[in-house]
């Protein structure tokens, strides 16, 4: 074992062990893995030796997550990684150009390195900031808006020392069918508000105000506010805190999923690099309605900077008395800590995130036990989206009557919308729930589409969820309404097709990233999502046959219902919906009288 970390890494690791119960500190290992990367520049043998030996581990237990997640490699990366999104939005915005572009430029392939080590090419699924797309990141750096001559560039421009990070999606001024509460005066510029702004705006009332209550009184609060999950499936969030154990004698742990990974999705992006007081401020509510004394922040891998803000403003928020013992002199404790993902979509389902935060690979849990009874070390656990924990302060604040009348009835509040592909305004945008339908977001908010193009259909929650075509969207944007229209309200991704999109092409874009993110469980998830995989490629390629069109919604319907998570649902809704409502596509794609003939197997 030759590998030794510089000093100030050692200190760095001791601190984020300490961050886990001594007996758990096995889940320090994805925080190990990524920071001993940095150093030694890739986890090979003698690094993942070290990091075992430092947890007392076995090495396959570090193996394991070095395989898993794929922002792990055991080879070095380059002194450049350059990670080129290839998911859904991206695709629709010609990533393809720019991995060619790069390709030509550099003169090696998808995964390789150029001779010298000085640049390493790969595709990655969504960077979530589809807004911007195409997009790309060079190892912590990210840059959006990328066309052909701006990559090369900035190929130069590495090589001669510079690093200039391109535009993130922009938030535009509010437009007047937005109701901004959540995005409401953010600082210019993508900067992080400070605990000042935070302040001057009554940041931290909510805080003291809870603080004085009972929990079971914040806990009905939310009930009464009829609250639902914003990560994508829409539990009420007051009744999963109710459902919390609280005479099991463990500790309670909150955690906040911050990985958001669907493709199309990336609001909870601008509210974890803008917002990080009202985030640390709703989650300091939450862990008192529910008896949590350590809460930890899930942040995706892909969120680097996120991580620095969030750092920042925990050690603020805790010189302040905002965060850790006696908050406000109220004698309630918290501890918030980071912990940081490594790039699989599984983590953003609550029993696979909870198994990445152990330290393992994310393989979601059989239910039950829910995490409420079982959840992180065994413990009873709630999991919340960022965007529903940012909504907790102003609904403490204001109280749950107020809170109840924003929106309409089972969805009441503001809702984040992003929303990408082929419109002129893409970004973030903040509505009041119900207030207006699909149609209107996306031709009246978001500009409509480029001249002389014409709709072909919308993804209205992420990529998982069915496509709606054009006569289908004067759907008011709630829960129940896109639920009755045949789709799901989801992760709040919303992404258009104008004509010009290939409905095969961006269906098997879809399919290959639910394949490649399947974590391998469940053999109708593994082997179906391959299966849809190989028949789209195939029909994708000119050398479909009549029979793969039912041959895949069989496989889809095949899928669906039969698995331990929601991923292979969300791997055959898109798939299914989409060769059902354009079918036609798909048949002449693979009409006999215009392909080769083929002898590949099923
Ligand atoms: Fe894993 Fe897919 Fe099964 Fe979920 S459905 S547990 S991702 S194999």
């Amino acid at each position: 074992m030759s590998f030794v970390p510089s000093t100030a890494l050692q200190a760095r690791i001791d601190t984020l062990i300490g961050h886990y119960p001594p007996d758990r500190i096995r889940a320090a290992s994805l925080w190990l893995c990524h920071l001993v990367q940095d150093e030694a520049r890739c986890l090979g043998p003698e690094q993942v030796e070290w990091i075992a030996t430092r947890l007392g581990l076995p090495n396959i237990d570090v193996y394991e997550l070095v395989s898993f997640y794929p922002m792990f490699s055991a080879t070095p990366q380059g002194k450049f990684h350059l990670k080129v999104c290839r998911s859904v939005s991206c695709n629709l915005a010609g990533c393809g150009r720019i991995v060619k572009a790069l390709k030509d430029k550099l003169g090696i392939e998808v995964g390789e390195s150029t001779p010298d080590g000085m640049f390493h090419l790969s595709e990655f699924e969504c960077l979530a900031d589809c807004g911007a797309a195409p997009v790309a990141m060079v190892n912590d750096e990210h840059y959006g808006n990328l066309t052909e001559e701006r990559v090369l560039s900035l190929v130069d421009a590495l090589k001669s020392g510079e690093n200039n990070s391109g535009p993130l999606a922009a938030l535009s001024p509010a437009h007047p069918k937005e109701r901004r509460l959540l995005l409401a005066d953010l600082p210019a510029g993508n900067t992080p508000e400070t605990l000042p702004q935070y302040r001057l705006r009554g940041g931290y009332r909510a805080l003291k105000k809870a603080l004085a209550m009972q929990p079971a009184e914040i806990v009905e609060e939310v009930k009464k506010s009829g609250l639902r999950g914003r990560g994508g499936a829409g539990f009420p969030t007051g009744l999963k805190w109710s459902f919390i154990d609280k005479k099991s004698g463990k500790p309670v742990y909150l955690i906040c999923n911050g990985d958001e990974s669907e493709p199309g999705t990336f609001k909870d992006r601008v509210l974890l690099h803008q917002r990080p007081f009202l985030l640390l401020e709703g989650i300091a509510i939450a862990a008192h309605a529910v008896g949590a004394r350590t809460a930890y922040i899930y942040v995706r891998g892909e969120f680097p900077k996120a991580v620095e803000i969030l750092e920042a403003a925990i050690e603020l928020a805790k010189a302040n008395k905002l965060l850790g013992k006696n908050i406000l002199g109220s004698g309630f404790d918290l501890e918030i800590h980071l912990h940081r993902g490594a790039g699989a979509y599984i983590c953003g389902e609550e029993t696979g995130l909870i198994e990445s935060l152990e330290g393992k690979r994310a393989y979601p849990r059989i239910k039950p036990p829910f995490p409420a009874v079982s959840g992180v070390f065994n413990c009873p656990t709630v999991v919340n989206n960022v965007e529903t924990l940012c909504n907790i302060p102003m609904l403490i604040e204001h109280g749950s009557a107020w809170y109840s009348q924003i929106g309409v009835q089972g969805a009441t509040g503001t809702r984040l919308l992003c929303v990408s592909g082929r419109v002129k305004r893409p970004g973030y945008f903040e509505i009041e729930q119900g207030s207006l339908t699909l149609r209107e977001l996306i031709f009246d908010v978001c500009g409509g589409l480029e001249e002389g193009r014409t709709l072909k259909g919308v993804i209205p929650g992420g990529s998982s969820m069915p496509i709606l075509l054009p006569d289908q969207i004067d759907v008011k944007l709630d829960f129940d309404s896109i639920q009755k229209a045949g789709s799901l309200a989801g992760s709040g991704g919303i992404v258009v097709l104008d004509d010009s999109c290939d409905v095969v092409d961006t269906t098997l874009n879809v399919a290959q990233f639910y394949a490649h993110e399947s974590c391998g469980q469940c053999t109708p998830c593994r082997e179906g999502t391959l299966w849809m995989e190989k028949i789209l490629h195939r029909i994708h390629s000119g050398r479909g046959r009549p029979a793969d069109v039912p041959l895949l919604l069989d496989v889809a319907n095949n899928i669906d219902g039969k698995t331990i998570c929601p991923l292979g649902e969300a791997a055959a809704w898109p798939v299914r919906a989409l060769v059902t409502k354009y079918r036609g596509e798909f048949e002449k794609a693979c009409d006999p009288s215009k392909k080769a003939g083929t002898t590949e197997s099923t």
